[in-house]
């Protein structure tokens, strides 16, 4: 099979298992978003996904994402990893959402991009829900106060919050970081007023899980792109 066809039927099985994950916890498949995450792959594999339907790609590293932005600029693209800041006035123009938001200085500088431009950039607080001293992002007892900081500044558009649970075999073990991330997202909506729409949570490995803990957008890679090749 091409490359084409192999990854149309795993977007099949995905957006299959979405839906059912959807059916289990009562909610509209429509409500989540597939980030197709191109880190694993070459450009050329990336430029396939908008022709199969997938508007949403994601990439950790902004390089990466300046070289697969350009040659695929139909796509919608989100960074979901470290943003340096001597990269972010390079990064920012080309993101529709930066999933990783994980320090003030980020934060302020992001601010400080979107008032010189004029338009607010679209972000989303990373949380280290898991709590693992490897993670990057905020503690959750942090949401609160950086959650005020965020939506007095106005060169930013605080959309909701990100998370990462710690690896594992078994999905279910994810299951405490989505729900904590969903309450922190909850109780931030309640504190500010603002509808905090977004929950990024959920990978390859526990997408279901939090697909019925309530993720928005959901950041799929390897299941994908297995075997499709490396980054070029
Ligand atoms: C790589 C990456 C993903 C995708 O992970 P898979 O397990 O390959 O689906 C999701 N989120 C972040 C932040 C990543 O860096």
């Amino acid at each position: 099979m091409d490359a084409r066809a192999t990854l149309s039927d795993r977007l099949a099985d995905v957006r299959g298992r979405i839906a059912a994950a959807c059916a289990r916890a009562g909610r509209s498949p429509g409500d989540v978003t597939l980030v197709a995450v191109t880190k694993y792959v070459s450009t050329e594999v990336a430029a396939l996904l908008p022709e199969l339907g997938v508007a949403d790609l994601g990439e950790s590293r902004p390089q990466e994402l300046w070289k697969k932005a350009e040659a695929v600029p139909a796509a919608r693209w989100h960074l979901i990893g470290h943003l340096q800041r001597n990269k972010l006035d390079r990064t920012a123009p080309l993101v529709s959402l930066v999933h990783s938001v994980d320090s003030d200085r980020v934060l302020d500088a992001l601010a400080a991009f979107g008032n010189k431009r004029g338009a607010p950039v679209r972000v989303l607080l990373e949380v280290n829900c898991s709590r693992e001293a490897a993670k990057g992002g905020f503690s959750p007892d942090a949401v609160p106060v950086v959650g005020d900081r965020a939506v007095s500044l106005l060169g930013v558009e605080l959309c909701g919050l990100m998370t990462m649970a710690a690896y594992s075999d078994d999905p279910d073990d994810a299951r405490p970081t989505f729900a904590e991330l969903r309450r922190l997202r909850d109780a931030l909506r309640t504190r500010t007023g603002l509808a905090l729409p977004e929950l990024s949570m959920g990978m390859s490995g526990d997408f279901e899980v939090a697909v019925e803990e309530g993720a928005t957008l959901v950041r799929i890679g390897s299941t994908l792109f297995e075997g499709m090749g490396e980054p070029d």
